[in-house]
């Protein structure tokens, strides 16, 4: 991976970008993760991301949020998602209003 990422400090989940400070748009869907539209994760490392749609920037979520966020995303994006394309290690899927990126 090449893209920068910037660790949110401990135990505040994100409202905004950490890059550009915009205000990250509520999703209306994730219990665990209230804020961004475009969602990265790699369920096997345990890791988690909000794209920043302005500047596609990958804010890393804080460790202590990621657990009950990832099982969400991985329900949602096994019951509800529509698959928009796929390659060897990446997924991208929609479950509107949520873009999903699925690693691993
Ligand atoms: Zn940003």
């Amino acid at each position: 991976m090449t893209m920068t990422t910037v660790q949110a400090p401990r135990g505040l989940m994100f409202t905004r970008c950490l890059f550009c400070h915009k205000p990250l748009p509520e999703n209306g869907q994730l219990a665990h993760m209230p804020r961004g539209r475009r969602i990265a994760y790699d369920p096997l490392q345990g890791r988690l991301w909000v794209v920043c749609e302005s500047f596609n920037r990958w804010n890393l979520c804080p460790l202590e949020e990621r657990e009950a966020a990832l099982y969400e995303l991985e329900r949602i994006a096994r019951d509800h998602a529509k698959l928009l394309t796929q390659t060897s290690n990446i997924t991208l899927l929609s479950a509107s209003p949520l873009t999903l990126i699925r690693i691993g």
